[in-house]
């Protein structure tokens, strides 16, 4: 297996050519991409059929965060795209949380799915730092417990995995649940150049620090040389 197949291309473009021409030049170099809500409110759901048609596993990226009844009609939409991951946002609580899960199991019962997509929980966005949490959401907490604490969330409500920054996947394995798949966005080659993101690692640290998934989206999307940011991600994980 390649290091490559642990790192989730988000395609964050603004067509369906731009994401089809992207598509066609890494087929074969990766086997996951991320749908996220810029491409898929956009296009729609035809583009994960065209996606699947270029055999992408595909993560549908829309972090889901309603009331329960709502989520898991949403959930049980989602499933029926034959996806391979989707995800809700923690905070929306244990009842949500095992909505979508119900969602989903109904919709592999109804349409007799041959596959389970991995259902995970958005922690706190990689986005935000200590600062945000305290200044302007006024949320008492060290930002790492409180991510540590929304993974005990999904572990006792029995999803697959979180979104975390790599920084905290270490603690979540150790302290919450080894099982717990940990999707890691917030990846730069230089931890300098964060752009909107703040909880940020290099592909190399967090592979170390245990991170699953590496979502990774403009270092390779809009990189002026997308070979060479190719290359330097392999050379990276290595
Ligand atoms: O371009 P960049 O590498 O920052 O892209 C990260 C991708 O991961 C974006 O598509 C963003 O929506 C997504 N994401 C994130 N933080 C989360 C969950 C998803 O950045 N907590």
């Amino acid at each position: 297996m390649s290091k490559l197949d642990n790192v989730i291309v988000a395609l964050d473009f603004k067509t369906h050519k731009q994401t089809l021409d992207f598509c066609e030049s890494i087929s074969g170099t990766f086997k996951w991409v991320k749908v996220g809500m810029e491409l898929f409110y956009s296009q729609g759901s035809n583009l994960i059929t065209q996606l699947k048609e270029l055999d992408f596993k595909i993560f549908l990226d829309l972090k889901m965060h309603d009331i329960p009844n709502t989520v898991e009609q949403a959930s049980y939409a989602l499933t029926k795209l034959g996806i391979d991951m989707f995800n809700i946002h923690l905070s929306g609580g244990k009842t949500m949380i095992q909505s979508a899960i119900r969602g989903r199991e109904r919709a592999i019962i109804d349409f007799e799915l041959n596959q389970r997509p991995m259902l995970i929980g958005v922690t706190v966005l990689t986005s935000l730092d200590q600062n945000d949490l305290t200044e302007e959401l006024k949320i008492q907490h060290q930002i790492d417990d409180y991510v540590l604490e929304l993974a005990k969330l999904a572990s006792s409500a029995g999803i697959d995995g979180v979104v975390c920054s790599a920084k905290e996947a270490q603690s979540i394995k150790k302290n919450v649940d080894a099982r717990l798949k940990c999707i890691t966005p917030g990846i730069r080659f230089d931890e300098k150049d964060g752009q909107d993101q703040k909880r940020v690692v290099t592909p190399k640290q967090a592979i170390k620090f245990g991170s699953d998934f590496l979502v990774i989206g403009r270092p390779i999307t809009q990189a002026n040389d997308i070979d060479l940011a190719i290359k330097q991600l392999k050379q990276d994980l290595a």
